[in-house]
Order: C-alpha cells, then structure tokens, then sequence
C-alpha cells in the first residue's frame, strides 16, 4: 500500500530531474524553460547573446521554484502532516520550507543584480566584456557573436544541455546555467579523451563520442571542455583556423570520407612537386573559393604512353581538399579497400589519373 505523499515523492523527483536535465522526451514535449518563457526571452537567432543571458536567469530562478513546489504539493498531498500550519510542522519539515523559501529569495537578489545597469554584471556580459578590447564596449563583442551565429555556416551540434557553437571568431558551449566564449585566434585545442556508446537510437553503429579541450591564452577565460561525435569531428576541423592538438593518442573514427581525405593528403605530401613557369597566378580553387588553387595533375605514375592514366593539360583550378572530395566522389561506396588504387577523370578535361598524379605547386 503506498500513501499519495510516497507516489507524490517519487513523481515529484522524477518531474524535477527531468526538468532540470531535459532528456529528449521532455524537449519533444516542450516541457523546457527556453519554450514555457519563449515569449520573453526572444529568438536566438535574432539576439544570440541577449536571449542566452535572459534564458539562464529565468533558468535559475525556475528551478530554484522546484523545492518550495515540492512543499506546497505535498500539503495537498500529505493532509494529515498539516504542512500549511507552519508553526505546527515537524523540525525536519520546518528546515525544508525555510530552504524553499531561502532560495528563489536569493536567486531573485542574484538576478535582480546581474540584470542591473542593462545586465552589465551577468556572467556571460563579463565573460564577452573580457574579449572586448581596452576602453571598448563589451557591447562590441556581441554585436559580433550575434552577427555571426546568424550565419548558416555555422558549425552548431551538440545535445541541448551542451552545445556546441563554432563561427568564424569565436568558439562557444551554450549549457543549462552558462556560455562559454572563447576567441579562435587566442586558443589552443586537445584531443584529450573519448568514449565508445555501443548503440545510440538513431543507428545500429557504434558511436563514438571525443571530448575536446579549448584553453584560451587570454587569462581570463577559463578552460573548458566540448563534446562531439567523432563523425562530426571534420567539419569542426573546416571551421577552425588553428590545429586540434591529439594529445591522449585518441584514434578519431571519422566518417569514410574524412578518413580518406586525411590519408589522400598524406599520400600527396609524399608524391612529386611541380614546378610552377615562371609567373603562374594561382586563382581560387573553383570548387570551394576558400583558398587558391594548389594542386596540378601531372602523370608521373607511368611512361607517357603506357598505363590507364593520361596527362591533363589543365591549368591547376582545384585545391587539394576540393581534389581529394572530388575523387573520393568517383568511388564505389560500397568497396574502400579499392579507393586508393583507382583511376578518376580530372574534373576538367576527364583526362583519368590516379592518386601519384596529384602534385602540390610550390
Ligand atoms: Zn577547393
Ligand atoms: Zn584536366
Ligand atoms: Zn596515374
């Protein structure tokens, strides 16, 4: 026989953890501080950095609520403990209720006071106030953020009590109380530990998870850790201007196509060099416009006229990473073990090449 205060209990602390931590059952329903205050704390895409200092005040002060919900429950649902004649309760219940109401009051005094001189004291304003440079607005510093979190090519993932933001200036976890920023070009970043979950619900394959150290050389921003798949780790990879640093030795599994492109690039390093004529103007590469073209196929692997392989007589258009992507396309998905060996038709003129024909310009 359980009594409604047991049941109440139980239920009550399975509410408040769920609450707290959200697992995706409690983000499909909507049950989340950011959807039950959405209209005050405004969109994210709007106001990245003004909806995350609004949204962890009401988060603080929502679940600071969860005791003294607690104690006003079980006055409904324990009748017989009397709980609504204060002076009456027991010592043990006399302390809760003091707790209950101890903390939203000091919650309150906290928000009250991060929220002072237009949020100037919140953490996360005196986190970006330290980006900004002397005798500048820290205002500065979110103008930017926000600019650039608007941006679709943004590297963003992550669950939601831990997210991952990276933009072109800036690296930053969003979790349940705080954000962390820090600037690309102040951190260093190390490979330092990773997990192996044997199945998720999405898919039948391990997943592996690699947890990513950032320390900032600016004093006073604070180390901090960021998680992601490993499958994701490539496009974090594009997104940052510095080297992740693999420290611990972690083997990454990558997706196929990013394990390629790291064993297509090793290959070429070791191929043959070409030589430029003299003044050969390198314009961008015309499959990504991110940096110039550097690589000319020049058929070395065979004698002029022997072997599968023909001399392209393009002028280099394509960068090594756009090369490797587009060779990588030309394979038999289903048969790695072939990739290395095969022969693909330059991307120009179809002239077939294969992995020795790359060669880096000097
Ligand atoms: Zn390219
Ligand atoms: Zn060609
Ligand atoms: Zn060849």
């Amino acid at each position: 026989m359980e009594s409604p205060a047991v049941t109440f209990t139980l239920a009550y602390v399975v509410f408040s953890v769920c609450f707290v931590f959200t697992p995706n059952e409690f983000h499909s329903a909507g049950i989340t501080v950011q959807n039950l205050l959405s209209g005050w704390l405004g969109s994210e895409d709007v106001a990245f950095t003004q909806y995350h200092v609004r949204r962890t005040t009401a988060t603080l002060l929502v679940h600071s609520l969860l005791p003294m919900g607690y104690y006003i429950g079980m006055c409904f649902a324990a009748p017989e403990k009397q709980l609504y004649y204060f002076y009456a309760v027991s010592d043990g219940w006399r302390i809760f209720a003091l707790f209950a109401v101890i903390l939203p009051t000091a919650a309150g005094f906290l928000a009250l006071y991060w929220s002072r001189k237009r949020w100037t004291n919140h953490p996360l304003a005196r986190a970006l106030a330290h980006h900004a440079l002397p005798h500048s607005d820290w205002r500065i510093v979110v103008f930017s953020i926000n600019n650039e979190f608007r941006r679709i090519d943004k590297f963003a993932t992550g669950v939601p009590g831990a997210r991952v933001i990276v933009t072109d200036t800036w690296v930053m976890k969003v979790t349940t109380y705080k954000v962390y920023v820090a600037q690309q070009q102040d951190i260093h970043l190390t490979v330092t530990e990773s997990t192996q979950h044997e199945l998720s619900p999405d898919s039948n394959a391990p997943v592996q998870f690699i947890t990513i150290r950032v320390a900032s050389i600016n004093p006073n921003v604070r180390p901090f850790d960021i998680r992601l798949n490993s499958t994701e780790y490539g496009e974090l990879k594009e997104k940052l201007h510095a080297p992740i640093r693999n420290a611990a030795n972690v083997v990454i599994h990558q997706t196929l196509g990013d394990m390629f492109l790291d064993t297509f690039r090793t290959l070429v390093e070791a191929n043959n060099v070409y030589e430029p004529q003299s003044n050969l103007e390198l314009e961008p590469c015309i499959g990504c416009m991110q940096t110039n073209a550097n690589v000319k196929l020049v058929k070395y692997c065979n004698e002029p006229n022997e072997g599968e392989c023909q001399q392209c007589y393009c002028r280099p258009m394509w960068c090594l990473t756009c090369m490797g992507k587009w060779f990588a396309s030309r394979q038999d998905q289903q048969h790695p073990e072939t990739w290395l060996s095969s022969k693909v038709p330059c991307p120009t003129c179809r002239a077939k090449f294969c992995i020795v024909d790359v060669c880096h310009i000097r």
